[in-house]
């Protein structure tokens, strides 16, 4: 789960990480009165779930209350498109009005599980303030690493090791050690997913300060955190995801044009591929799971077809735990509460496929029904052509 970079600043702060003070608006003329009260000189930053927003024009420095004003009413309610948004970018509805920082240097600090060690790694960098990703790739030897030994935890010395590596002096030294201790507590304690301080400033009087901070949340541990459940956002989620989530759906938006059911997600995997292969592209990816029933095959055939963008539905359905029948069924009733415009494929495999064909037969609906993946494949292919 992500959150938004005032939500992740509160966190840090409780564990004892440096932030600028800053007040979220949601109007221009809360800016001014959140800008007057924090000096004057602030930064506008809109707040959405993505990162890259100072390229794309998110984030502005305001010398005085009627500049942030001014900011806030041209960030509040634009089309945000940054590299992680999609072209379509994210509608901001919220700007964080923070105390302007005099930044000397902009460093890099991040945590997260290395999946090769199945450890965390605390990740440094003197490059900071610009695309990591870029950094890792044309310059690794510029990121310093720290494993956590996760029966330990991450030990004093080597915080000091990355306080050390990132260049850092005097003051800013013994803050950087305290600073990347807290991080890896408050990461440890939030159960997180990711941390990334990006960048991670050294002031001109020499301290330390967190001017951005992103924190992912693993979801798999949610359920032990119900205050962090609350700073979920669904705005910043795509609407038939959450939607989908609400009957433990896995479902995905994709932008290709072919509706896709399918159970278990290395089949659903294989669709994807065989479509791409006969020359079309997935809409999404939706694993309807193993132990699915006609009421969940319902309501993910209903969040199939709400797509726009899909122009057929492709169903691939092996029974193995899953009974063709019972998804034939679901596949009938779904269509005899839905308006369906768009031309349906089915595959069905497995347990009780017989029965399953012969219900879609009876139904008097019509589909295209297919026994081999690569003949279905081509007819959904054909059926896209068509449309
Ligand atoms: P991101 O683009 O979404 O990662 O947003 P950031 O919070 O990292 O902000 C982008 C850039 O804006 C930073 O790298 C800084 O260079 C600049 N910036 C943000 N806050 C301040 C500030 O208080 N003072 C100055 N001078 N620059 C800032
Ligand atoms: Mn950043």
């Amino acid at each position: 789960m992500k959150i938004h970079e005032f939500q992740a600043k509160e966190i840090l702060q409780k564990f004892g990480v440096p932030v600028p003070s800053g007040k979220v608006a949601t109007s221009p003329s809360d800016a001014r009165s959140a800008a007057e009260e924090l000096g004057g000189k602030v930064v506008v930053k809109a707040q959405i779930h993505a990162g890259g927003r100072g390229k794309g024009g998110g984030v502005k420095l305001a010398g005085d209350a009627g500049e942030a004003e001014q900011h806030a009413s041209d960030i509040l309610g634009m089309q945000l498109v940054t590299h992680q948004t999609g072209p379509e970018g994210q509608k901001v509805k919220q700007v964080l009005i923070e105390e302007a920082t005099d930044i000397d240097r902009e460093l890099y600090l991040g945590i997260v599980l290395d999946r090769a060690t199945s450890k965390l790694v605390v990740m440094a960098s003197q490059a900071g303030g610009m695309d990591i990703e870029q950094v890792a790739a044309e310059t690794p030897e510029k990121i310093l690493k720290e494993t956590i030994d996760p029966a330990v935890g991450l030990q004093p010395f080597q915080a000091r090791r990355l306080a050390f590596g990132m260049g850092l002096e005097g003051d800013a030294f013994k803050e950087g050690g305290r600073l990347i201790m807290a991080l890896a507590k408050a990461f440890e304690a939030t159960d997180s997913s990711l941390f990334e301080i990006n960048p991670l400033v050294v002031t001109g009087d020499n301290h330390l300060i967190a001017l951005d901070a992103k924190i992912n949340f693993d979801d798999n541990a949610l359920y032990l955190h119900k205050d962090l459940q609350e700073l979920r956002d669904l705005d910043e989620e795509a609407a038939l995801e959450v939607e989908a989530s609400k009957y433990e759906l896995n479902y995905i938006k994709l932008d290709g044009e072919v509706g896709c059911m399918v159970n278990g997600a290395g089949l659903a995997m294989a669709t994807m591929d065989i479509i791409q292969y006969a020359g079309s592209s997935p809409a999404n990816f939706l694993d309807v799971g193993g132990g699915t029933n006609v009421e969940r095959v319902r309501n993910a055939f209903r969040i199939l077809i709400s797509d726009e963008d899909v122009k057929a539905v492709f169903i691939n359905i092996f029974g193995g735990i899953v009974r063709c029948d019972r998804v034939a069924q679901g596949v009938v009733e779904a269509l005899g509460d839905l308006e369906v415009n768009v031309p349906i494929i089915i595959r069905l495999q497995g347990t009780n496929a017989p029965e399953g064909a012969t219900i879609l037969k009876e139904s008097g609906l019509e589909f295209t029904v297919a026994m081999e993946l690569k003949e279905a494949a081509g007819a959904v292919v054909e059926a896209v052509k068509a449309a």
